[in-house]
């Protein structure tokens, strides 16, 4: 079973820098799934409110004996619950479900930049964190003139930013400012939602190291620095995905992994997902 680094977040909060991602996984097969994770040496969990599979992820969790603090949990805060009062009932909602008293991280999951309400959800983020209610409090899809105006305006700095991130989008500039203002930064889609495991660069690197090209951007990621969540509901590819602490890229395998690059989003672009 590996065992799997940590990074300390800016306010002393460690997370492990690899943890299991639940997105479209139904609730009723979650249960199995984080199971197997468990099984598997993850100790952390990316799911949230818009998931439907809190409730799973909780029963996994409260039958797993593993115990609580071994665990890291993060949720997040839906568009449609944006605003200060409806955020800490969103928040309350979400703890039920997963039949936790605290989490360890909630974030918000869009900036929703037509909304113009995330100050004001951070606002209650700040308050559940005051509360004790979250270990660490960070947001998911920001880009830089919405940190800023966190910065400007409130009072707690995020301390994580949850990105799409993977070797065709690397997204340098981001990466660069969470480091000057010490937020870690977290990559969704790490493995660009599957469609990077045939790429034939990365299959031959894959080849050189005895791994797969689904390892080989798990091992890209870590050595980045970055908070990496690939998602699996196969027990055999959960098992794999975490298999990746025997082997180190090295600068030329770094290079080539670079070279990727197309700026080609699977995902959403934040400044126009509301
Ligand atoms: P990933 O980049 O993790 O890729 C998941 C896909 O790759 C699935 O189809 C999975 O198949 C397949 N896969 C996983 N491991 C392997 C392997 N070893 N070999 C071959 N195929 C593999 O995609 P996601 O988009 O799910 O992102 C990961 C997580 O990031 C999400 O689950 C979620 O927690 C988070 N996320 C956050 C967002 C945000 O807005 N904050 C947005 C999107 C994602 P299968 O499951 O069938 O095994």
């Amino acid at each position: 079973m590996s065992t799997v680094p940590t990074i300390t977040l800016d306010n002393g909060v460690e997370i492990p820098q690899l943890g299991l991602g639940v997105w479209q996984v139904p609730d009723g097969i979650v249960t199995g799934v984080v199971e197997a994770a468990l099984a598997a040496g993850y100790r952390h969990i990316d799911t949230a409110a818009i998931y439907g599979n809190e409730e799973g992820v909780g029963r996994a969790i409260a039958q797993s004996g593993v115990p609580r603090e071994e665990l890291f949990v993060t949720t997040k805060v839906w568009n449609s619950d944006q605003g200060y009062d409806s955020t800490l009932r969103a928040f309350d909602k979400s703890l039920g479900k997963l039949g936790l008293e605290t989490v360890d991280l909630y974030l918000i999951h869009w900036q929703s930049l037509k909304q113009d309400k995330y100050v004001d959800t951070w606002k209650a983020m700040e308050q559940l964190y005051a509360d004790q209610r979250v270990r660490a409090i960070g947001v998911s899809n920001f880009h830089l003139p919405a940190l800023q105006r966190l910065f400007d305006e409130t009072d707690v700095r995020p301390t994580v930013n949850q990105i799409e991130l993977h070797p065709a989008l690397p997204q340098d500039e981001l990466r660069a400012f969470h480091a000057e203002n010490d937020i870690a930064t977290e990559a969704w889609s790490p493995l660009a939602s599957g469609e990077l495991i045939g790429h034939p660069v990365l299959k031959e690197l894959g080849g050189k190291h005895g791994k797969s090209a689904a390892q080989v951007m798990i091992r890209w990621h870590l050595q980045l620095g970055n908070v990496v969540i690939p998602k699996s509901k196969t027990p055999e590819r959960i098992a794999e995905n975490i298999d990746v602490f025997d082997f180190v890229l090295d600068n030329e395998d770094m290079a080539a992994i670079a070279d990727l690059e197309t700026g080609v989003r699977v995902g959403d672009d934040p400044d126009v997902f509301n």
